[in-house]
């Protein structure tokens, strides 16, 4: 292949004008394609994505996105080999474009499962529960989520072109946002492959994603206070870019995820000779070599104790001297080239800078095997270890990262100086620890966590199911303080929020649970007329309210409960010792006893819509019952989920049990799952 690459501008492919900057291939050095944006009309790229896309993904409810997703993660996974068959351009080994083409699409699959999960079937996402800020509860508040009207103007880095692209993208559709995507330019030829796939799926509607192969021209000129940007790269153009005069005049959002000096503490536990000592060598040395040690999360900082540094510098040492280096197409090698030669030299620099205050232990030089592959004409590099013996009062190997399969040995004394060395990274990514003494874990995590956006802490007991140091998860928050750019990207939903708006709305009970579609409490309560577990879903409305009859509560009750469930806890059996308790006046009736007789009188027994109960939320005993008290619910449908395809809907119900003197005594919400129309039709 030896072509330009296309820009997906208003749903259209298109080339820039000119011949554009040659991309080449990181093996053998041939040109891959040609990269050119030059002639697109930046501001209408913007124009569309805010009007066409913007507008087509917010009439889809959180769960019609989350659908969309897992359609675009099936396809995506069918035509896999293709990704696959480019990524290898790219210096990946098959183990690295695993990570980056099933990892990204994996990203997808998860948040298409969350959203549908944890997110209403609905347009507005709520933000907890509401607030209360008035005496008598007619002027309430609810934060809310709406997504922004705006564009997500996503830059990228060129290490993992496939995944960096889709990390960002599931969470931004899921929010109901555009994707303006804009790889780094040296791997877009496999970020441009995966984008005519997902263009030719037709799965997204238009204007949903663009894609911008080469500069960005003067697209931050055009941008407003409702587009995001969510950058990934160095530290450098993050800040040259925060500066731009639309980003701090809009107050435009820009998140960063940029370098790293992420590090990995050997606990003083964890001698030669411990299952932790050897997990460390295999995950140091992992890290290190895995895409060639272009991993934003890498480990560069091997903070180890000082009393065994030589031992750990003659493991690591010898379990490099084991890596192949050469063709990533060939089984038999485990580590590729750099992406590029410009990224080998830049490397070879930074390995001189650090150089000057650490020892090169192993690696560093030119003369070294490569398999299947011509060493002078591809952008390989030997994995690289160093060793500082004053690391405290070394400022290169807290400051400098050698984006590659480098990294350097900083040996400390004491705990407290172990943490010292991890802070003096200036924040990062990641962090992980390899202690099986958990007291030094805790020391370490409280000590160190202020400056890590994800840590993780090894033993014996663990290591098997880790998913390793270098790892983002879509489930967990990527990013991290200071120098490692201070955003946050992922964390499930929390990822998503980041392109919506939190609104405090300050209104009505009424007003508020038309807004939110979730019942507050002072909204109207209606009597539906029948008991509301003969409603199908699509029949009940949210405010639909039974008040149920009333029931004594005896000592009888009491007794027989405790016999009969054998809680036997003095406060239900003992009148003395239940006196003495300074929440009751005698014995009182258990809490489960108070749930059990609420169902019995709820319930609606014959067969129903209501298919079954699947749990109670926010359960809160709010008082004791006495034996002679009389207990009454009212059962308030409060907010529905309808899960499309299955025939039935979730259906929470505000519940709250009262006694003769209208005191709350539990409060919780009932979850069910109710019948469609259809499938009630299909069994009656
Ligand atoms: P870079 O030069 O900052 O490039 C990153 C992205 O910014 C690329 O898409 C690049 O496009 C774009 N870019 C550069 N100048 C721009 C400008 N003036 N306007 C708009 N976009 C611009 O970073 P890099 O050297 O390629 O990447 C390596 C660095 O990224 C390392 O330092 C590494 O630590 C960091 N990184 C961080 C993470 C993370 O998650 N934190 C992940 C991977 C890498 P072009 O390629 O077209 O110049």
């Amino acid at each position: 292949m030896n072509m330009k690459l296309g820009n997906l501008v208003q749903d259209q492919w298109i080339f820039g004008s000119g011949a554009g900057n040659v991309l080449t291939n990181a093996v053998d050095g041939e040109p891959v394609a040609h990269i050119t944006s030059d002639g697109l009309d930046f501001a209408d790229i913007l124009h569309h994505a805010r009007r066409v896309g913007g507008a087509n993904l917010r009439r889809l409810t959180f769960h019609e996105r989350g659908e969309m997703l897992k359609a675009l993660a099936v396809y995506l996974m069918e035509h896999k080999q293709e990704f696959y068959a480019l990524s290898s351009a790219t210096g990946a080994t098959r183990a690295d474009s695993w990570v980056d083409i099933d990892g990204g699409i994996s990203t997808l699959f998860v948040y298409s499962g969350k959203g549908r999960r944890e997110m209403p079937n609905d347009h507005v996402y709520l933000d907890g529960p509401p607030e209360q800020i008035s005496k008598n509860g007619t002027f309430t508040a609810q934060h809310i989520f709406t997504p922004k009207l705006g564009a997500a103007v996503h830059i990228n880095a060129f290490n993992f072109p496939c995944w960096g692209m889709l990390e960002k993208l599931a969470p931004t559709l899921l929010a109901g946002v555009p994707a303006i995507v804009k790889p780094a330019s040296s791997t877009a030829y496999l970020t441009e492959l995966m984008v005519r796939r997902i263009n030719a799926s037709g799965i997204l509607p238009d204007g949903a994603l663009q894609l911008i192969c080469g500069s960005v021209g003067d697209l931050f000129d055009h941008l407003n206070c409702q587009d995001t940007i969510a950058f990934t790269g160095s530290k450098k153009t993050a800040e040259f870019l925060q500066q731009h005069s639309k980003v701090v005049s809009e107050s435009v959002a820009f998140t960063a995820e940029t370098d790293s000096l992420n590090a990995s503490i050997l606990g003083p536990d964890a001698i030669p000779g411990t299952p932790e000592f050897d997990l460390y060598i295999k995950e140091v040395t992992r890290e290190m070599t895995s895409k060639a040690g272009q991993k934003c999360t890498a480990i560069r900082r091997i903070i180890a104790p000082a009393a065994i540094a030589g031992e750990v510098l003659e493991a690591l040492s010898s379990a490099l001297a084991n890596i192949r280096i050469g063709n990533p197409q060939n089984e038999d090698v485990n580590m590729g080239p750099l992406a590029s030669q410009g990224q080998r030299d830049e490397v070879r620099q930074r390995v001189a800078e650090l150089s000057q205050e650490s020892k090169l232990i192993y690696g560093g030089g030119d003369d070294f095997a490569v398999i299947d592959a011509n060493a002078q004409k591809g952008a390989f590099f030997m994995p690289t270890l160093l060793h500082c013996e004053k690391p405290l009062t070394s400022a290169t190997v807290h400051s400098v990262e050698a984006f590659g399969p480098v990294s350097t040995v900083l040996p400390y004394d004491n705990l407290e100086d172990a943490i010292e060395l991890s802070r003096l990274g200036g924040g990062s990514l990641a962090q992980s620890i390899f202690t099986n003494d958990n007291k030094v874990a805790r020391e370490l995590v409280l000590g160190t966590a202020a400056y890590h956006g994800r840590m993780l802490v090894i033993n014996r007991n663990c290591a098997a199911e880790s998913t390793g140091h270098g790892s983002p998860l879509p489930h967990l928050v990527h990013g991290g303080p200071g120098r490692a750019g201070g955003g946050e990207e992922m964390g499930g939903i929390r990822g998503v929020l980041h392109y919506m708006q939190r609104t405090a709305i300050q209104g009505s009970p009424e007003t508020l649970t038309a807004i939110g579609h979730r019942w507050i409490k002072g909204a109207d309560q209606r009597d539906p007329g029948v008991h509301p577990f003969r409603k199908t879903f699509e029949q009940l409305e949210i405010g639909d309210t039974l008040v149920t009859d009333s029931r004594q509560v005896t000592l009888d009750d009491i007794q027989h409960f405790a016999e009969f469930t054998g809680d036997n806890f003095y406060a239900h059996t003992d009148e003395v010792a239940a006196a003495k308790n300074p929440f009751f006046e005698g014995r009182v009736a258990h809490g489960y006893l108070i749930l059990s007789f609420a169902a019995g009188l709820f319930v609606d027994p014959d067969f129903g819509p209501v298919l079954a109960n699947y749990g109670v939320d926010d359960l809160r005993f709010a008082k004791p019952v006495n034996y002679g008290d009389t207990l009454q619910v009212r059962l308030c449908c409060k907010q529905k989920t309808l899960r499309a395809g299955t025939g039935y809907g979730e259906v929470r119900w505000d519940s709250e049990v009262s006694n003769q003197n209208g005191d709350v005594v539990a409060q919780y919400d009932v979850l069910t799952m109710v019948a469609t129309d259809e499938h009630w039709a299909s069994v009656n």
